[in-house]
């Protein structure tokens, strides 16, 4: 059984590094943050110093940090994972990052005799606890059929979307459409309500038909709940919707529906919202609209 280093113990990596963990294999941890480190060392987990540290005492490491810059100061940077690298490594990048960050990752770690595959996931906290995440990953084939049985301990689904990068090429997509879902949800349950027709009434007569969607069925709830406990942070989206547009940019296409949703996004994290679920994205369109109903709803 391959011994694995885990790097990025946050909300994420920590149940991830638990279900390898309860799969019965050895693992290496490390987080900038030693509490973290602290939280998840038991029997069977050591506490790695450094990533360099990590990568020098496993077979593969696994990346879980919050964007580009971060991993490549932790694969890239001094201490990093490439100065602790040994020829045969392999290094499976599962954070939401830019394709061109992963692709520059993925060069570097060539050049070293380390394989590297993007991997992001899908699904939150709730999939990573249940190791039901939906996983995209970048990369060649030999690397991928080599570490897909530890990707089925994370996720439901690991699905090999093409080279290096491709695996966040597809996340940008998926969350593109969750965003763009999440707005105009929002639009359309506060003209409900300024009409004076209750959301929730709305939210239960249409989630049937064409307009229905995982996203209304996950996140219409919180907003009639007013619950915007994350979840998915505001901040963290942004995140990707700016590496959307970033890559976008670089291919010469315009996303205008993205762009504007994530310049909602930047003020509402100007007004402290940035640590709240994404469905409070509503409070945004609330925000423009009067304050009460303006119209009584039809006898
Ligand atoms: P998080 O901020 O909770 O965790 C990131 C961890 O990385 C933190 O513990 C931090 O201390 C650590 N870290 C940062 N820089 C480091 C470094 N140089 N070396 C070592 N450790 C370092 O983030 P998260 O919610 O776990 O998300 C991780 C990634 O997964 C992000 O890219 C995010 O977009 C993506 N993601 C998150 C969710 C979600 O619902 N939270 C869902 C899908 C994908």
């Amino acid at each position: 059984m391959s011994k694995i280093g885990f790097i990025g113990l946050g909300i994420m990596g920590k149940h991830m590094l638990r279900n390898l963990r309860k799969a019965g294999h050895e693992l290496v941890a490390y987080d900038i943050v030693p509490a973290s480190v602290d939280a998840v060392v038991t029997d069977g987990v050591e506490r790695g110093v450094s990533c360099k540290d990590v990568a020098s005492r496993t077979d593969i490491v696994i990346t879980m940090l919050p964007d580009g810059p971060e991993v490549e100061q932790a694969v890239l940077g001094s201490g990093g994972v490439l100065e602790g690298a040994h020829p045969g490594l392999i290094l499976v990048d599962m954070s939401s990052i830019s394709p061109m960050s992963s692709q520059l990752m993925g060069a570097a770690c060539k050049e070293k005799g380390v394989a590297f595959l993007d991997a992001p996931v899908s699904g939150g906290e709730p999939k990573a606890i249940d190791g039901t995440l939906a996983i995209m990953v970048g990369g060649d084939q030999e690397t991928f059929d080599k570490v897909t049985p530890l990707l089925k301990l994370m996720g439901s689904s690991a699905v090999l979307t093409g080279g290096v990068g491709a695996g966040n090429v597809t996340k940008l997509a998926n969350q593109i459409i969750v965003a763009g879902n999440i707005a105009a949800m929002s639009e359309a349950l506060v003209l409900a309500d300024r009409c004076g027709v209750d959301s929730a009434v709305v939210f239960n007569a249409i989630k049937g038909g064409l307009a229905g969607s995982t996203v209304l069925n996950a996140k219409a709830p919180m907003v009639i709940a007013r619950n915007f406990k994350p979840g998915f942070r505001i901040r963290l989206h942004q995140k990707d919707l700016r590496n959307a547009l970033l890559t976008a940019e670089s291919k010469k296409v315009a996303l205008p529906l993205t762009s504007l949703v994530q310049q909602m996004l930047i003020a509402l994290m100007n007004h402290g919202s940035g640590d709240l679920d994404h469905s409070a994205l509503v409070t945004f369109i609330e925000d423009m609209a009067p304050k009460t109903s303006s119209t009584k709803q039809p006898e």
